[in-house]
């Protein structure tokens, strides 16, 4: 049942791949290490995946965020509530641009409330910057 198709281990130091019973890099000699994971999947993986799938067909734009770690942090709350959300990928790291937030259409309005409760505790904090 367990297939693997790991043709070997890759490298991290220098990209060469080398045998799978491989020790240490052919190459460079770097150590091998057993892990054979992505830089990708390592991410996230304590989120139920399940939370980081948000069917196109049935989503609502929530709230568009200048910078990305505002769009993960409000992420992170509804993720943490048990809302799946997902985030636009469009916009490169370091880079201006709008991230969108989508949830299901019927998540939605819980987003929004979660979202407003958390702004709202956020600005209560710093009430000297009174709009
Ligand atoms: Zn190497």
């Amino acid at each position: 049942m367990a297939e693997t198709i790991e043709s070997g281990k890759v490298c991290g130091a220098c990209g060469t791949m080398n045998d799978v019973e491989a020790r240490s890099c052919t190459n460079c000699g770097a150590r091998l290490e057993d892990a054979q994971e992505s830089p990708e999947s390592a991410h996230f993986v304590d989120d139920d995946p399940a939370l980081r799938y948000v069917d196109p067909n049935n989503r609502v734009e929530v709230e568009r965020f200048e910078r990305l770690d505002e769009a993960e942090l409000a992420c992170g709350l509804l993720r943490s509530n048990g809302i799946a959300c997902e985030l636009s990928s469009m916009v490169l790291p370091g880079l201006p641009g709008e991230v969108i937030l989508w949830t299901h259409a019927r998540d939605a309005e819980m987003a929004w409330a979660l979202l407003a409760d958390a702004e709202r505790e956020a600005s209560t904090k710093k009430d000297d910057d009174a709009a």
